[in-house]
């Protein structure tokens, strides 16, 4: 074997450019899935490559004892565009991590142990967050996982409600479930787990790994529903294709979060490369521009594919496209046929998490591959 674990697609990228990928024969393909929502500036942004390079040439590591400026400022960043006050910010390299750090800071600040997830959710592939997660699928293999974990129906306000008491620590929800198919929550759902774990003393955790950084139209998902949770979990698009995650939780949290700690944790390059993300997103008001694209994107769906496909979901530049066979043909289709790179989400569902930096003649050309491919 020559060392690698993953599944490997059969094309080669070497180049990247605003929403476009080219492969080694110099072939273009319209990137509708942005590596799973991790370049949501899209491929080699001018403000993000310069933060780098600058920070490269200042300073690459220190351990993270010590204050280093560019820190600084992507934790007030981060603090003026969290939702409500949850401005208090732990950085790690992943989604993952961040869930992870959700639930320790949960058990610790609560002194509970029990963490409450729904079905389907995705919530990472570590341990905890591995046992917050739905499908047998990935979790079989490793078991036991992390225990107390208990799993209600997404989007059913009652049943989450009769979930959570006294003994719990967390509830850990998307806003939007990604992985699980792109299924919104209502803001029923969201306001009435915000109520229960208010009410018995426990930590709204909202994982806007995927959801957040404007993917939505607006920078986090949360904030269209008017939910304030005690813990928010980035990463993904944090850092614009640099590896790095953020949980973002209120005083109460971080005044009794225990003993967690990274080595890497918020490291001078990915700080900057974050910084430069968040900034770029808010000044040049990107999550508006999405929510427009999305709109028209999503419009344009329904319009051209009509009966051909099932269902169409999401919010935003988050899009579901349920379809009438398997997604993984589609998929196919679309990238050798077309030149368009799209995503599964379970096995009927096409995910669209494109740059969220698109316009309407990109969306078209989106469109016009799912008619031919699906019409
Ligand atoms: C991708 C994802 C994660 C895990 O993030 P990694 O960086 O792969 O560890 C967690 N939650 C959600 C909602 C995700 O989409």
């Amino acid at each position: 074997m020559s060392g690698f674990v993953f599944s490997e697609k059969p094309i080669e990228m070497v180049e990247g450019e605003g929403a476009y990928l080219y492969d080694d024969s110099g072939r273009e393909y319209l990137d509708m899935g942005a590596s799973y929502a991790c370049v949501p500036l899209g491929h080699g942004h001018e403000a993000v490559q310069s933060a780098v390079t600058d920070q490269l040439g200042r300073l690459t590591y220190v351990q993270a004892s010590y204050p280093v400026e560019i820190r600084t400022e992507l934790y007030e960043r981060l603090a003026a565009v969290a939702p409500g006050d949850i401005g208090n910010v732990w950085l790690c390299n992943s989604g993952t991590e961040a869930n992870e750090a959700a639930l320790k800071f949960a058990r610790s600040a609560t002194g509970n142990s029990k963490i409450i997830a729904t079905e389907l959710a995705f919530h990472g592939r570590t341990m905890g967050s591995l046992a917050t997660t739905y499908k047998e699928k990935y979790k079989k293999p490793y078991e036991p996982l992390m225990g107390d974990v208990e799993f209600v129906d997404y989007d059913d306000p009652a049943a989450l409600a009769g979930a959570v008491d006294e003994e719990t620590a967390a509830v850990i929800v998307e806003p939007i479930q990604g992985e699980g198919g792109i299924n919104p929550a209502s803001t029923a759902f969201l306001q009435r787990a915000r109520e229960a774990t208010a009410e018995a003393g426990a930590a709204l955790v909202f994982d806007e790994v995927q959801t957040g950084m404007g993917r939505t139209g607006a920078m986090w998902a949360c904030e269209r529903a008017g939910v304030v949770p005690d813990m928010l979990t980035s990463a993904k698009g944090l850092g614009n294709g640099f590896p790095v995650g953020a949980t973002l939780c209120r005083d109460w949290i971080a005044e009794d979060y225990g003993s967690h700690a990274s080595t890497f944790s918020g490291g001078p390059v990915i700080s900057a490369a974050a910084e430069a993300t968040v900034s770029t997103l808010v000044d040049a008001e990107v999550p508006a521009h999405a929510d427009e694209v999305g709109i028209y994107l999503r419009e344009q769906l329904a319009e051209r594919l009509g009966d051909s496909i099932r269902e169409i979901r999401g919010r935003g530049l988050m899009v579901g496209i349920e379809v009438r066979r398997g997604s993984n043909r589609v998929l196919r289709d679309l990238a050798l046929e077309h030149g368009v790179l799209a995503l599964p989400a379970g096995r009927t569902v096409v995910r669209l998490l494109p740059p969220l930096t698109i316009d309407r003649d990109q969306a078209d050309e989106v469109v016009d591959a799912l008619e031919a491919v699906v019409g």
